[in-house]
């Protein structure tokens, strides 16, 4: 499989190639030169294990890695999981939840960020390089993209974070990790500060291919592909239905956009419901066609508080009949006008059904999952249960896809349910525990200063 970019100006890369380069050089998104249709073969894949059906689902889109070494790539990506299904799929009050939250850091993030780290280190030891990853997060990133890349050799990992504003277990999950390629930088500032930094940064071309610089945000192709999987996975646990919907909870369109994929690729999924927060920029362009930024919310499912989706360019160049030129002068019109419209949404429009939930409506689906089913969610799965219910056909299977475990956003969930006792194992064991940061101005010389004298 060949890879090439939404804006036209990249083309014939190999996967692996794609996996490097991350975002495309011509600042759009790499994407596969087709979408393998692998309807006849699902009856094949009846029965196998969540890493064994994960190597069949991604193979079609790899190609420049030998089978065998990318089977086995996949099966160690699932090995620090914690449950025996990876994602195992519970019957709440008749919707079906997926929890993917049994990964290091108890978030969904991990099952695609596991498998992004096994497949650096596979490519930069095939050609003896080195790569220097620089992230910025506000949560559930950053302490995944660390669990997947820890101690690797030819690797290091540099994550900022906005100084005293992500939880307290959030950054615990990321200071607490003590090896020698990990470097996690305190930024006095905000979110949107350590982003900036970090395109500064990304800009200067020399500095960034003299220190062999990478990212690991969600525009990285690898990612998107290990989300596709647990949709066919889901169909496997139902019993194979004719059809069902999902309902997915998302921020920067990247879990969504996997089920998007899985619809092209022939699995008889039929409705993807759209779950935001009160940060609605996609149930609003899903209303309407009309894609315009608003003003950053923060609200109780802070993972989600998000104005622009960066995966949302390579649905739109589906919706555009993958037309590259027309795809950029969408994105140029909204990046210089805030503001872009659909000409005629049709087609993949439909698949969408989009919705937004408010904070308050969080809180009380929280309260009521508890009430009535007994069952602990945390505020993103909630919202994404919420409008499970409120679009759920009684004909059709309705999954709702869980991101995160409650204990990690214990906060709200205390507020939604006073006294409730919310733990996991693992969050506790990092109480007391050695930690480490350097606290950083925000400043790129700064920081540019910390990575040269770090490699
Ligand atoms: C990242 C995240 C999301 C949103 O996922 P996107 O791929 O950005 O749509 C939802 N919930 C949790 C807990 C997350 O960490």
């Amino acid at each position: 499989m060949k890879y090439r970019s939404t804006r036209g100006g990249v083309s014939g890369l190999t996967f692996s190639q794609a996996v490097m380069m991350g975002l495309a050089s011509d600042g759009g998104l790499l994407v596969p030169e087709s979408i393998p249709d692998v309807s006849a073969r699902l009856a094949d894949w009846q029965g196998l294990s969540y890493p064994e059906l994960a190597s069949q689902v991604m193979s079609p889109f790899v190609g420049d890695i030998d089978q065998t070494v990318f089977k086995n790539l996949v099966l160690t990506s699932y090995k620090n999981f914690q449950h025996p299904d990876v994602a195992p799929l519970v019957n709440v009050g008749g919707v079906q939840i997926l929890e993917l939250f049994h990964g290091p850091t108890l978030a969904f993030k991990d099952i695609a960020l596991q498998f992004l780290g096994e497949l650096f280190s596979h490519i930069l030891t095939e050609q003896d390089k080195v790569l220097n990853i620089l992230g910025a997060t506000s949560g559930d990133t950053g302490s995944a993209a660390i669990a997947g890349v820890r101690g690797k050799p030819g690797i290091r990992i540099f994550i900022m974070f906005p100084d005293g504003r992500t939880s307290p277990i959030q950054e615990r999950q990321m200071t607490t990790v003590l090896d020698d390629n990990v470097f996690n930088l305190s930024i006095d500032g905000s979110f949107d500060d350590c982003q900036n930094l970090l395109k500064t940064v990304f800009n200067d071309l020399s500095f960034k291919e003299t220190y062999a610089l990478g990212a690991v945000n969600s525009v990285n192709w690898a990612r998107v592909l290990a989300q596709v999987v647990y949709y066919f996975w889901t169909w496997f646990q139902l019993k194979q239905p004719a059809e069902f919907d999902v309902a997915v909870p998302t921020g920067n369109f990247g879990n969504i956009f996997a089920g998007f994929i899985a619809k092209r690729m022939g699995l008889p999924l039929r409705k993807l419901v759209l779950a935001t927060n009160e940060n609605d920029i996609l149930a609003r362009f899903f209303q309407s066609g009309v894609y315009e930024r608003g003003e950053v919310r923060f609200s109780n499912s802070p993972a989600m508080d998000i104005q622009v989706a960066s995966n949302f360019e390579r649905y739109l160049f589906y919706q555009l009949g993958e037309n590259a030129i027309d795809c950029a002068a969408f994105m140029n019109r909204f990046q210089t006008e805030q503001c872009a419209e659909l000409a005629q949404p049709e087609g993949f429009f439909d698949w969408f059904t989009a919705d937004a939930v408010t904070d308050a409506e969080t809180l009380k689906s929280i309260q009521g999952i508890w009430r009535e089913f007994n069952y602990l969610a945390d505020p993103h799965t909630a919202v994404g249960f919420h409008l499970a219910q409120k679009h759920r056909d009684p004909n059709v299977p309705m999954v709702c896809l869980a991101t995160a475990h409650p204990a990690k956003f214990d906060d709200t969930v205390e507020t939604a349910i006073p006294g409730v006792t919310n733990h996991h194992p693992s969050l506790d064991a990092l109480l007391g525990l050695q930690t480490r940061k350097t606290a950083i101005k925000d400043d790129p010389e700064v920081l540019k200063d910390f990575i040269r004298a770090r490699c």
